[in-house]
């Protein structure tokens, strides 16, 4: 049985590596003629990395990566609403979270799948059902056959599209510009997160590598509003003019013209992820607001428990116990975020939001994290 992923990103990738190393027969067609992931950097939570190194990946994830070792919500100034150290975290799965540039990531999966096995320069159009097989139609006039179909194209998903057209992407009324600043900060910001929620604006950072910051900012805007490309670092710095000096450096360490923008959107739950010889993973299936961190996170997760499902049942029953098994704790995840988003931007009763998350227990966020963190334990594979 063969199966076609279309998308090569996180998801689609991971999912080509997991079935790789279990020898599940697959192809990948991804519509970019060259991988240029843009958004910046990525914090990989113990739940992608204990997948990645079930998959043999994490050491050189962790090499090319920074750790993360405390995670702060805080004030423009930086002064703590809530300060979590990350040493239960790592105490529970022998790690905390790891900061990387997409880009490293993106490779290092890339380079552990055979080149004749990913298609550049394919974008999905459409399938068709042959009876015996699925017939694939890609832009370019070309056309494949496969068994399964899996849909790993991110949240416009023209695979989704197809098999359930009623979907809704849903705007959350804030846009979010990111970059990568060339900047070395003191060495008490090596191994944090920071947060820093502002009046209606936030503005997160982490090193990802040496001298490599990653930084995010958040602001309430209609949709697809666009920028002037050429004055977007004034237009950030005058934002954020009242925040601690560190945020004015990493802004002022980033060129304009690398600075992205992106509204933040999810996808309204849907009651099916799959139909018959097609199952939708990652973002394709229930994109969510980055706000927990955790988009990237269950994409990786999907693809573990897809080429286990898969390895020990045939389609479309794998897809059914697939589906079973993730959508619980995917709808969970997409509706916290959702709510975190809203809260980050309150804009009356600031002091009182600060109050009530600086009064949850630590030991009670940190249950809450490790549940979320933890994967059922397959064997390893290879
Ligand atoms: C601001 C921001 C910050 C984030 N931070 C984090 C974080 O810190 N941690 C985390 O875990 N997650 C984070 N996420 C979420 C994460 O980026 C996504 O959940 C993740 O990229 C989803 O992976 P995916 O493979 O499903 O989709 P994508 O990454 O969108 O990949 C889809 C791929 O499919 C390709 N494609 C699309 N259409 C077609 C077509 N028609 N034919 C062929 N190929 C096609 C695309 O080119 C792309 O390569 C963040 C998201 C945002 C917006």
């Amino acid at each position: 049985m063969n199966y076609a992923i279309i998308g090569a990103g996180i998801g689609g990738l991971t999912t080509a590596l997991a079935f790789q190393r279990k020898g599940i027969a697959y192809q990948v067609y991804e519509r970019f003629p060259k991988l240029s992931p843009v958004g910046a950097g990525i914090w990989l939570s113990p739940n992608a990395l204990q997948v990645l190194e079930h998959l043999e990946l994490l050491e050189e994830v962790k090499q090319q990566g920074n750790s993360i070792d405390r995670i702060t919500i805080g004030k423009p100034d930086l002064s703590p609403i809530s300060d979590i150290p990350q040493n239960l975290i790592k105490q529970r799965f022998g790690y905390s979270a790891i900061a990387i540039h997409r880009a490293k990531l993106q490779k290092l999966l890339l380079d552990k799948i055979p080149k004749e096995k990913v298609h550049l320069g394919k974008a999905f159009e459409s399938f068709s059902d042959e009876g015996a097989q699925l017939s694939l139609n890609f832009s370019d006039g070309s056309g494949a056959r496969t068994d399964f179909l899996i849909g790993a194209d991110g949240i416009k998903s023209r695979v989704r599209n197809q098999l359930f057209p009623d979907s809704q992407i849903r705007y959350s009324g804030q846009t979010c510009w990111r970059g990568v600043a060339d900047i070395e900060l003191d060495s008490a910001f090596d191994n944090r997160v920071y947060e820093l929620w502002g009046n209606q604006v936030r503005f997160g950072f982490s090193r990802i590598s040496k001298a490599k910051y990653y930084w995010f900012a958040v602001a309430l805007d209609a949709p697809n509003a666009k920028d002037d490309q050429a004055a977007v670092q004034q237009k950030l710095l005058s934002m954020f003019r009242g925040f601690d000096s560190t945020v004015i450096a990493l802004l002022k360490a980033t060129p304009t013209d690398k600075i992205i923008r992106g509204d933040l959107n999810d996808l309204k739950p849907m009651k099916k992820w799959y139909e018959a010889k097609v199952c939708l993973i990652g973002d394709a299936g229930h994109a969510t607001t980055p706000n927990m961190g955790q988009g990237g996170a269950q994409a990786i997760e999907d693809a573990y428990y897809l080429s286990h499902f898969i390895q020990n049942a045939s389609a479309p029953d794998a897809f059914r116990m697939f589906q079973d098994k993730r959508q619980k704790k995917v709808n969970a995840i997409v509706n916290q975020s959702w709510m975190t988003g809203k809260v980050a931007h309150w804009k009356y009763g600031r002091g009182l939001r600060n109050l009530i998350m600086a009064s949850v227990p630590k030991g009670m966020m940190n249950k809450k994290v490790i549940e979320m963190y933890e994967i059922e334990k397959f064997e390893t594979v290879s």
